[in-house]
């Protein structure tokens, strides 16, 4: 079969595990041939499909997240290795960075940490974001951090960002202008999609019977990390506004929120006046 019939293929095949079958065909031969899809996309289709091709197509069948075959999934101006063990960035999770930029559009903030960095996704986009800023960034997860390490570094963010193991808050002293969360809210039942339910780390997912855990861990412990005029973007669940907001707002927060690109609101953005 040459590239264009192994595409064909493979896309018919995949459609039985993706919503986009062709799209995953086309990342996947690119991949095999060690080119960007663009560059797949602009060349003839006449030469023969890498051996490699179908093994990646395999491993996608038995559902694992097109960013773990790849080992790296974009998000804002950035690319973040990842794979398992890490949970892979979501364009969702852009409207956290979004909500920031404007809030510090004529005052850069200085200082950012990230409760939760997994492989570094929210943090590392801000420092790319605010080239002067520093930051922190806490997961209770070593795996985790090695892969927020390697993206630092790979990224060239290194000398501005710190990753830490810890739990939330706990034991951080400074203040930061900006805090970044995306904490695990999935309900303990919630039904997945299998890619996500079988492949990504519960432990980044599940948060208690109503998703509502971490939020409830966090509220008493996020405004002593906010500096004067600082903000937390903090990322919940579709339908957990209300329920979240109630958490926060008895801690003293100024609350408001943002949606994303579905128009579901998936940020709330607090700040506490003093
Ligand atoms: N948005 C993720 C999902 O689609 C959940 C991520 C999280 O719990 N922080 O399942």
């Amino acid at each position: 079969m040459n590239l264009r019939e192994s595409l064909a293929s493979a896309a018919a095949r995949l459609g039985e595990v993706s919503e986009t079958p062709r799209l995953d065909a086309e990342l996947l031969m690119a991949e095999a041939l060690g080119v960007k899809r663009e560059q797949l996309l602009l060349r003839a289709l006449d030469g023969k499909a890498p051996d490699r091709f179908e093994s990646l197509v395999e491993r996608r069948l038995a559902h694992e997240p097109i960013a773990y075959i790849l080992g790296r999934r974009d998000f804002w101006t950035i690319d973040v290795g990842v794979g398992p063990g890490v949970l892979v960035p979501r364009p969702d999770s852009e409207t956290l960075i979004e909500a920031a930029v404007e809030y510090f559009r004529n005052r850069p903030p200085q200082s950012i940490l990230d409760l939760g960095t997994g492989p570094g996704t929210l943090l590392l986009a801000a420092l790319d974001q605010w080239p002067a800023a520093r930051g922190v960034g806490i997961d209770r997860s070593e795996s985790a951090l090695s892969y927020a390490r390697g993206n630092a570094r790979r990224l060239g963010l290194a000398d501005r960002a710190e990753f830490r193991i810890g739990n939330w808050g706990e034991g951080l002293d400074g203040r930061f202008d900006l805090v970044l969360c995306n904490p695990p809210y999935v309900a303990r039942d919630a039904a997945l999609p299998v890619d996500v339910a079988r492949w990504e780390p519960a432990d980044a997912l599940f948060a208690g019977p109503d998703g509502l855990d971490d939020y409830r861990r966090l509220a008493p412990r996020l405004a002593p990390l906010l500096s004067s005029g600082g903000i937390a973007c903090l990322e919940i669940g579709a339908g957990q506004h209300a329920a979240v907001t109630k958490l926060f707002a008895v801690n003293g927060f100024t609350i408001s929120s943002r949606i994303d690109l579905k128009g579901i609101v998936r940020c709330l953005v607090l700040r506490i006046d003093r």
